[in-house]
């Protein structure tokens, strides 16, 4: 392990990850997000709440994680290109990694459910964006199909370098804490991530850096909620658009991770995606929507008594606000104009 945090997840956890020392190391510095304590949330559900900040990647999500894993290696293994399915993050990570790796990036997007952010990252990096007549379940499927020809690797989260490298994200919660947290709370959607936090709790309970793993409740957004109902969902639909999926590809992972630690999945309706939204923004903390699930959970779980007194509670805000800078206009209060003098501008900020 090297204390370098500036040098990625690979050079920090190369003891931990399927790497040697031949594997070219694709990074752009990910990882090493903060863990914030957020006093409003813990007050409000007498908790200690932290929130994960993962956002803070350098595209702007967890997504990076497990893609500089997954692009060392596709380049390790000689690939010329890497394809992806996605709702948006995967497509502006893949594209940012592949272009910082030299390999071509091809993209298939559900049409006009991505959010504008991810969209103008793909491009900018160069990526071949393809919009699809048809969700992101569709999309995986055709990709899947082109990845099989061999020399274009496939890098959606069923590629398992994405959940060996997005696990490292709870490696950094346990170090930060101490040890593991009490429950973990995070939002679903294709259940890479909830796969991969369990597999990186269970590897640091076996190296001895915490005694116990967590609970661990996942949250899907209510029109898109396979996993709650057993029962895949043919037309998902959310303003989370991050976790607008039907069909979960890790479905298994998230059903073992859920049973194994004594936690659970449900649904968060959009209202309360967007009220945990605001609430995070007044905090100071600018997420996506599909984020803001995992603390729409917490306040859901804590209304229902089922939040411990003191208990250590980490929620994963898994991209940035940044990302879908359309639901924030949607949401914020609308500006104010004034002719460019002093008495008209403080009538309109009504600070005296
Ligand atoms: C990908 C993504 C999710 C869902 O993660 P899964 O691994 O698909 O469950 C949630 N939030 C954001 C911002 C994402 O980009």
């Amino acid at each position: 392990m090297t204390d370098d945090r500036s040098a990625g997840i690979i050079e920090r956890y190369r003891d931990h990850l399927p790497v040697s020392s031949t594997t070219p190391v694709v990074s752009l510095g990910e990882g090493d997000t903060p863990l914030l304590l957020s006093e409003g949330l813990s007050e409000r559900t007498g908790a200690r709440v932290y929130l994960k900040y993962e956002g803070l990647n350098p595209t702007g999500s967890f997504k990076d994680r497990g893609m500089t894993l997954a692009v060392s290696k596709a380049l390790e293994a000689g690939a010329g290109a890497v394809v992806c399915a996605s709702t948006g993050n995967t497509s502006a990570s893949a594209a940012a990694y592949a272009a910082r790796a030299g390999l071509v990036c091809a993209v298939l997007v559900p049409e006009g459910f991505v959010a504008l952010g991810k969209l103008a990252q793909a491009l900018i990096h160069g990526a071949r964006v393809v919009e699809i007549e048809g969700n992101f379940d569709v999309a995986l499927t055709l990709t899947k199909e082109i990845a099989r020809s061999g020399e274009i690797t496939l890098v959606n989260s069923v590629n398992p370098h994405r959940i060996e490298g997005q696990k490292t994200a709870a490696f950094e919660i346990v170090e930060a804490l101490g040890g593991a947290p009490y429950l973990h709370l995070i939002p679903v959607g294709n259940a890479g991530n909830i796969t991969a936090y369990w597999k990186g709790y269970r590897e640091a309970l076996e190296v001895g850096w915490s005694e116990t793993t967590p609970a661990m409740h996942g949250f899907q957004a209510e029109g898109a909620a396979p996993i709650v109902t057993g029962k895949a969902v043919a037309e998902p639909n959310t303003i989370a658009t991050a976790i607008r999926i039907g069909n979960p590809a890790s479905w298994e992972g998230a059903n073992e991770a859920v049973s194994a630690s004594n936690g659970s999945i449900s649904a968060v309706s959009d209202p309360e995606i967007l009220e945990a939204y605001t609430m995070l923004a007044s905090e100071g903390i600018f997420v996506e929507p599909a984020s803001s699930a995992s603390v729409a959970g917490l306040l859901k779980m804590s209304d229902a008594k089922r939040i411990p007194a003191g208990a250590t509670v980490v929620c994963i805000l898994t991209g940035h606000g940044l990302k879908d800078p359309e639901r924030a206009l949607a949401m914020a209060p609308d500006r104010m104009k004034a002719p460019a003098e002093l008495d008209p501008i403080r009538d309109q900020l009504g600070l005296d």
